[in-house]
């Protein structure tokens, strides 16, 4: 029965960009934490779904609702949606992402904007969203997904690299200011995670990039869903970035 279900207790979490990759993981392994699950995608509807079938099967709550996170009114629908469906949003992780490899002079003003309308615009509009009613209860946790590329240059990756730069700002500063107000905001920096986003790279410099991570292998999602696990839980603990890159940064 849903009402006595663990999913009650912990209530809903938004994990966007979660049909595939690291996102799909961590919604796996925050419902098997007894949250019920909103998975967000953009295009791939039956990933999503089958997602939502294999979490149901295992006895979870979960939906799927499909919003551009750059879409600031379908991103407030999805939220809405979310809330009727699974109730309160206690739990939101900003995991969607876009990334190019693509020299400087080559970035033009649409790819530009649209990098930050979704790495970082996204974050904003879901927390927009989200924090009326976490201020209202005065609890809440944020967990934002940015990257190693995030606090270190990226040569052909500056405007990803930027806007992951930007979200550790918004997550230091949200946290401050959202402390007094019983609101973590964290913030996880993963490596290179072996998912189809890295996959235009190449066998060969995946390879080659394996061998230059001291643990000497690329990370897997569920080691990145671990990390927002532990985050979700970790109740002394806000403004922090966790790097979780096999000691690519030391
Ligand atoms: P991925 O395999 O490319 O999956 C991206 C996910 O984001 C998909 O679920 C996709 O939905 C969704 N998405 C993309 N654009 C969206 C939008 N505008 N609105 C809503 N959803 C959108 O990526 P990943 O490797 O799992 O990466 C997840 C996050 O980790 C990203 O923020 C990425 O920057 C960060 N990260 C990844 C790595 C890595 O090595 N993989 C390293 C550091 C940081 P559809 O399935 O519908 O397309």
């Amino acid at each position: 029965m849903q009402t006595s279900s663990p999913s009650a207790a912990r209530g809903a979490a938004l994990i966007t960009g979660s049909s595939r990759g690291i996102g799909a993981a961590i919604a796996k392994a925050l419902a098997a934490e007894g949250y019920s699950v909103c998975i967000n995608y953009i295009e791939q509807k039956e990933k999503a779904y089958r997602l939502v079938e294999e979490l149901r099967e295992s006895g979870a709550t979960a939906i799927a609702c499909q919003a551009d996170v750059a879409d600031p009114a379908a991103v407030e629908a999805m939220v809405s949606h979310a809330r009727e469906e699974l109730g309160r949003i206690t739990l939101l992780v900003n995991n969607a992402g876009i990334a190019e490899q693509i020299q400087f002079q080559d970035i033009t003003p649409e790819k530009w904007n649209r990098m930050f309308s979704v790495n970082l615009g996204g974050c904003f509009n879901t927390i927009h969203c989200v924090l009326p009613s976490m201020l209202s209860a005065h609890d809440g946790c944020i967990i934002n997904i940015s990257s190693i590329w995030g606090s270190h240059g990226a040569s052909c990756e500056v405007a990803y690299s930027s806007t992951k730069h930007a979200i550790i700002g918004l997550t230091r500063s949200l946290a401050a200011e959202l402390a007094p107000s019983g609101i973590r905001v964290n913030c996880v920096a993963p490596g290179v995670i072996d998912t189809d986003m890295v996959q235009v790279l190449g066998k060969d410099t995946l390879d080659m990039l394996a061998q230059e991570i001291p643990l000497r292998r690329l990370g897997r999602p569920e080691e990145i869903a671990d990390t927002v696990v532990h985050l979700s839980k970790a109740t002394y603990t806000t403004g922090q970035v966790f790097g979780v890159d096999g000691g690519f940064i030391i």
